[in-house]
């Protein structure tokens, strides 16, 4: 789960962490309102479930009340990664004199948290990581100790000579650490951590996830979700107990297991093809639940032929065929659907679907063939 930068402010500044004051404005008065009792130079920002804002113009410098009632009128309603901005962030305009990034994000390969630090922080750390990854020093986080003092004051002095600097650096990357564990983050980031003209060492941005797993054990974090800044597609299929990722590509993708959903994808891009989305339906599933996602995939224009990949283990292979003739029953598709099934009572599904005019492959590489194939519009293909 993602949390807003307001919410990972507050987080890491009850932690501790040194940052500006903030306050969020939904119209562009209230962002005048809260920059004229800031007063002077304030930073507007947009608060959206996105990275690279200050790139996409979601971050304005303005002088003054007016300037940020005009900032603020820019800002909303703009879209950021397909994403509609519906409040602000109004907090006094810190002055620059250098921008560091600090991070740490759960790593797989050494299966701890990892802290990585950069003299080079700012907006261009992708690319930073990316052309001159030597430029970004890490340090993976032992969990029995956690982030002990001499280790973030030697990551500290990759970015700060002066001592004073490095200590407040370090200060900072302990608290970031403890807050991963507190919140149970996967990823906790500072960027940039700026030092000020006068030596301050402040954090000006703050970006937090949440690792879904945790959300049970800290209700209160669960409680900062904001679904009104969710992929709305996400925010149903989690009501409807899907797991769902939106992506770019055309070919919906509707499967049992997350493990036969990844080798799905695989496959589509192996020929050639882009999938729409990540879709389990579970292990045990139900008419229901087929006509949810149906009803999820559909409604991305980009989709232009569904897969339906079953493997009927526990999943009943005649509930998922019940699903789809009930659910194309209601809302015709508009589509071509590539229906591949095999397993748990595939037999009764096969009579399911053909007497509603629907045919079903056992061969998941010629169901993913045609589904590719037919995404791109040769309708021969099946
Ligand atoms: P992001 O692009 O989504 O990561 O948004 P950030 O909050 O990191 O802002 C992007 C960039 O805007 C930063 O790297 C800074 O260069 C600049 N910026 C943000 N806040 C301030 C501020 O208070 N003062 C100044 N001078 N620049 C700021
Ligand atoms: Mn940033």
């Amino acid at each position: 789960m993602n949390l807003h930068e307001y919410q990972a402010r507050e987080i890491l500044k009850r932690s501790g962490v040194p940052m500006p004051d903030a306050a969020v404005a939904a119209t562009p008065d209230e962002a005048r309102t809260t920059a004229a009792r800031l007063g002077g130079k304030v930073v507007v920002k947009a608060q959206v479930h996105a990275g690279g804002r200050g790139k996409a113009g979601g971050v304005k410098l303005a002088d003054g009340a007016d300037a940020a009632k005009a900032a603020a009128s820019a800002i909303l309603g703009m879209t950021i990664k397909g994403l509609t901005v519906h409040t602000v962030l109004v907090a006094p305009a810190a002055d620059i004199a250098s921008e560091s990034y600090v991070g740490i994000v759960v790593d797989r390969a050494s299966q701890r948290p990892v802290l990585m630090v950069s003299a080079a922080g700012g907006i261009d750390i992708e690319e930073v990581a990316a052309k001159t990854p030597e430029k970004i020093h890490r340090l993976a986080i032992d969990p029995r100790y956690g982030l002990l003092a001499h280790q973030a004051l030697g990551l500290a002095f990759k970015l700060y000579r002066d001592l004073a600097q490095a200590r407040a650096a370090a200060d900072i990357m302990q608290k970031l650490a403890t807050t991963v564990y507190a919140v149970g983050a996967s990823l906790a980031e500072i960027n940039p951590l700026i030092t000020t003209p006068a030596g301050a060492v402040l954090a000006l941005d703050a970006k937090i996830v949440i690792d879904d797993n945790e959300l049970d054990r800290h209700p209160e974090i669960a409680a900062l979700r904001d679904p009104s800044a969710e992929v709305p597609s996400e925010v149903q299929a989690r009501e409807a107990g899907l797991t769902f990722i939106k992506l770019d590509g055309n070919v919906g993708c509707c499967v049992n297991g997350a493990g036969l959903a990844m080798a799905t994808m695989d496959l589509v891009k192996y020929y050639g093809g882009e999938p729409a989305n990540f879709l389990d339906i579970g292990g045990s599933s139900n008419p229901q639940k087929v006509m949810s996602a149906l009803r999820i995939i559909t409604a991305d224009p980009n989709v232009k032929a569904i897969l339906f990949n079953i493997f009927g283990g526990i999943t009943r292979g005649d509930d998922v065929a019940n699903g789809i003739v009930e659910a194309t029953r209601q809302v015709p598709l508009k589509v071509p659907m590539v229906i591949r099934l095999t397993g748990t009572n595939e037999k009764e599904a096969v009579q399911i679907l053909t007497k509603a005019g629907y045919s079903a492959l056992t061969d998941m590489d010629e169901a993913v063939q045609q589904a590719v194939a037919l995404a791109r519009g040769k309708r021969g293909a099946a």
